[in-house]
């Protein structure tokens, strides 16, 4: 029900016991579809040629039998897509593969490059750089393999790319003969190391790990390198890092999956714990607490057991609704909430309703979801948010519309509360964050969305500062 749409999805595996290697990564891709579902690819290296297919389209849409079992190979990395930066087109989709003059690369990337526009003008005005996507990966791509011309290794060249770049990455590079993973200096995006019958995995989230019968390792640290090849896992960490890790708080509140676990942190914990301090700040008087699906479940349980007020059901969910059913426009989008959602009248009827979601955005999507409930017969309706009011655009791969279009940079709580026509509004609280991550908030995160504390400098546009 969300309006926003999420990062990407990477995975890779180095293959050194058997495995079928595209099954476990189509099914690896599928347990990340929620980070991108707009385009996915795999690249394999089968005896020192690689060989990929990608294209618009879920995971179960781009491959069937017949695409997976050309997909045979020692080496794979695959990526499932959201277009933070670049076109929705089949051309920017991903792995990107390189050919230059020792060899070929293919790189799957999570997250966005805060100074890629001033690399990309440096590379094409200076060395002549052509590009074929626009896309801030391929500029990754491009400083890679030039700087494994020059050093003829590739986890030196890599470290020298990571340090003409700034942003957020979690990055998979394959060459013919090893799987490298990335994870940007300040953490931003996430990145784990799993394994399966001693055959080592990559992945965005534990998740997707889990869904191949693997198990997790352990995260790769912020600046870390991990290099994996015939013998074995090797990790360099950085030499020099940030005084204080940035982790996105959004991956805790909204965009990684529940059943995973970033940085030590379960996320279904810290969704759940979301709700129960929204329960302690904006205490009300109530029948029942129900979740906007799927999005608010984890903090509308723990809002019900912090409050004691009884959780049901009273919002279902069309399950069918594909990816292709986007609305463009403000009117639409109302339409859009009745045809995805509709009313459980019988729960909603004479009661005194708390509405928990994970955030907002627009509003237009919680309005037209309280409309609904008021016309099904909800005496009052108490909102509770579970992320605090988005006020600053993302620039480490997270598509937040611009400022003008967020509800809470024009309107103050109590506007957006008549506009709404709720009867309480509740967000969380910026200060609360280090309550839902305990094990990592010591090290820090970003919270910029929120707040404007971006952990390096971002090419804001006048009219936002
Ligand atoms: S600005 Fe917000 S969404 Fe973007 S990385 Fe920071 S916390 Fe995450």
């Amino acid at each position: 029900m969300s309006e926003i749409k999420e990062a990407c999805g990477v995975i890779g595996i180095f293959n050194t016991s058997g495995l079928n290697l595209p099954k476990e990564m189509y099914y690896g891709l599928f347990a990340l579809q929620h980070r991108g579902q707009e385009s996915c690819g795999m690249a394999v290296s089968r005896g020192g040629e690689v060989i990929s297919h990608k294209d618009m389209g879920l995971v179960s849409e781009v491959f069937n039998d017949g695409k997976i079992a050309e997909l045979q190979g020692e080496i794979g990395i695959g990526h499932c897509r959201y277009s933070t930066t670049g076109d929705s087109e089949s051309v920017n989709a991903q792995p990107l593969t390189t050919n230059f003059v020792k060899g070929t690369l293919a790189i799957a990337h999570n997250g966005n490059l805060a100074n890629a526009d001033e690399i990309r003008r440096g590379l094409m005005e200076e060395q002549g750089a052509i590009f074929h996507t626009n896309t801030d990966s391929e500029i990754f791509a491009y400083l890679i393999a030039k700087k494994e011309a020059e050093t003829h290794l590739l986890e030196k060249a890599i470290r020298q790319a990571t340090e003409l770049v700034s942003g957020a990455y979690a990055l998979l590079v394959m060459s013919p003969r090893k799987l490298v993973g990335i994870r940007d200096p300040l953490g931003l995006r996430p990145l784990c190391l799993g394994e399966k019958n001693g055959s080592y995995i990559l992945a965005s989230e534990s998740c997707a790990v889990e869904a191949i019968g693997g198990t997790f390792i352990r995260d790769i640290e912020p600046g870390e390198i991990i290099v994996i090849d015939k013998d074995g896992c090797t990790s360099l960490k950085a030499e020099k890092l940030p005084e204080k890790q940035r982790p996105c708080i959004f991956e805790y509140i909204y965009f990684a999956r529940p059943d995973s676990y970033i940085d030590g942190q379960s996320i279904y914990e810290a969704r759940h714990l979301a709700g129960r301090i929204l329960a302690e700040r904006y205490p009300v008087e109530a029948d029942i607490v129900m979740p906007v699906p799927d999005s608010g479940i984890d903090a509308a349980i723990g809002y019900a057991e912090g409050s004691g007020i009884p959780y049901g059901v009273g919002l279902i969910k069309n399950r069918y609704i594909g990816r292709t059913f986007i609305q463009p426009d403000q009117v639409q989008r109302e339409e859009a909430t009745r045809i995805k959602l509709n009313v459980l009248k019988h729960t909603v009827v004479g009661k005194r309703v708390v509405l928990v979601d994970d955030s907002m955005v627009r509003g237009t999507v919680s309005r037209g979801i309280v409309s609904m409930l008021k016309k099904a017969g909800a005496k009052e309706v108490h909102m509770r948010i579970s992320a605090p009011p988005f006020t600053w655009p993302c620039f480490f791969g997270v598509d937040l519309p611009e400022k003008k279009q967020l509800v809470a940079c024009n309107h103050t709580i109590e506007e957006i509360r008549q506009d709404l026509n709720v009867d309480t509004l509740g967000f969380f609280h910026v200060e609360d964050l280090p309550r839902i991550i305990p094990n990592c908030a010591l090290n820090g995160y970003c919270d910029a969305c929120f707040t404007g504390d971006y952990p390096v400098p971002v090419p804001l546009k006048d009219e936002d500062r």
